[in-house]
């Protein structure tokens, strides 16, 4: 096992990191831009050193400074949580090259599912089933055309670079494709440096279903279940749940071996996510990420699992402390998202922290780097924290959030606690009754956009 772990990250995540090497006995590294000289996670970890300025760019981003507080510090590993570097191969590659050990997949890996389109043919050559669609890349405007007069309108044309989502156009109607064809290629080009693009059939009504994966890197691979993210602002989610409330035990056990066998088939290593929509009791993937997702605590309410002490474990080599036939569903278990934005237009709201109290009790957690006196750095992601609560079941899960979210004080600063107070009193959330649109609609009749 590892004697110390750098974490390449901030935030919420990088404390999420540091409790998990805290209970190894491992300690640890963090890093930080000299904005976060005085965040949380500078203060919980055993050591610390600035990587650069403010930007993200100059700090977070930098490989170099990365590697270089790894020889500094004598950090055997990287965790690079979620966002930032997790995703790239290059990172990956360079880590190893200096004889240090990646927490997450290989750069090969890493690489196939960071291009959509070589991991969309990938997952259907495991057996994946995925969104119809376009055969690889659309060259031109007329295989534009010809593409959606073969799937049929509506359709959607996405950056095989994408993510964050980013890079998404859909069309309605012939009339569209031009305007929708160029204008994705060009916000492609300029937000990823890549032009490529791809088509699909444009679902009307999907809900989003992401299944949690495992791989021991020795072709052994295993399901968490699935984790429902309908409720989406811009593509972005804000509420997620585990389980699905509308994914039976027999779709689960299909689903989850599907993708625990095509883990297993690449010898993955690490914890993973393969995306779905799902619609009239059918899958289509739509993305693999290779990393920790921001939502994966409701998956480890659900399963009494750490999933970041398993990453560590497979990457130093030792098998999962688990095996598919452990893993037991236990309740429900939700996350909201709370931003620090100013509704009704999310316009971001960094500022200084003048009261913190974290919501407490039974089945309640809260992953947040706040403290009281804190200032939110304008420079970074506006997530400042998440609540997630547990219940037997999915109404007593509802209700212990409303009165977890009626308990945290964040004074200061604006926030998205109100609009899940809001969603709270809908009857489509309380039922669980929505598909990815549901949310878009509900805002612009409720908020004006
Ligand atoms: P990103 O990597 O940018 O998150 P994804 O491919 O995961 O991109 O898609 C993000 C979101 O975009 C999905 O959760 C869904 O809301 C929407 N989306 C993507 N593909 C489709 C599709 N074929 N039909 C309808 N909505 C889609």
């Amino acid at each position: 096992m590892f004697d110390k772990i750098l974490i390449a990250n901030r935030g919420e995540i990088a404390l999420r990191v540091i409790r998990a090497c805290r209970e190894m006995g491992i300690k640890s590294v963090a890093v930080h831009s000299t904005a976060d000289a005085d965040a949380m996670h500078v203060r919980m970890a055993d050591e610390s050193v600035c990587i650069g300025p403010p930007s993200g760019a100059q700090s977070y981003l930098s490989i170099p400074a990365i590697i270089s507080a790894c020889e500094i510090t004598g950090a055997q590993a990287v965790h690079p949580g979620y966002g930032f570097l997790s995703e790239n191969a290059n990172f990956v590659q360079i880590i190893e090259d200096h004889g240090l050990t990646f927490i997450g997949p290989s750069a090969a890996d890493i690489r196939t599912m960071g291009d959509k389109i070589t991991a969309k043919d990938t997952a259907q050559k495991l057996g994946i089933p995925v969104v119809p669609g376009s055969e690889g890349g659309v060259p031109d405007v007329e295989s534009a055309r010809k593409a959606a007069a073969d799937m049929g309108y509506p359709v959607i044309i996405k950056a095989t670079a994408g993510g964050g989502g980013r890079g998404m156009k859909v069309a309605t109607s012939a009339a569209d494709i031009d305007v929708a064809f160029s204008t994705a290629r060009s916000e492609a080009k300029a937000a990823f440096g890549n032009d490529e693009v791809y088509m699909e059939k444009y679902l009307q009504k999907p809900r989003h279903i992401e299944v949690q994966v495992f791989g021991d890197g020795k072709g052994n691979g295993v399901h968490l279940a699935e984790r429902d993210c309908s409720l989406q602002r811009r593509h972005q989610k804000v509420f997620e749940e585990a389980p699905g409330p509308c994914i039976t035990p027999e779709e689960r056990a299909r689903i989850g071996k599907i993708c625990a066998d095509a883990v297993g088939a690449m010898s993955y290593s690490g914890a993973g996510t393969v995306e779905f929509l799902y619609e009239d009791g059918e899958f289509y993937f739509i993305e693999m990420n290779t990393r920790l997702q921001v939502e994966h605590p409701v998956t480890e309410a659900i399963f009494g699992v750490d999933l970041v002490r398993e990453q560590i474990r497979v990457a130093a080599g030792m098998p999962l402390s688990f095996t598919q036939d452990d893993l037991v569903i236990n309740g429900h278990s939700i996350e909201v998202r709370i931003n620090a934005e100013k509704l009704p237009n999310f316009s971001p709201c960094p500022g200084k922290i003048t009261a913190y109290h974290a919501p407490g009790g039974l089945g309640v957690r809260m992953d947040s780097a706040l403290y009281d006196g804190y200032s939110i750095p304008p420079y970074y992601d506006s997530l400042i924290g998440k609540l997630i609560v547990h219940g037997r079941d999915r109404p007593e899960a509802l209700a212990r959030l409303s009165r977890a979210l009626g308990e945290l004080i964040a004074d200061g600063i604006d926030t998205t606690v109100p609009l899940f107070h809001a969603l709270l009193a809908e009857p489509d959330v309380q039922s669980g009754d929505y598909g990815i649109h549901w949310l878009e609609r509900w805002l612009e009749e409720n908020l004006g956009g």
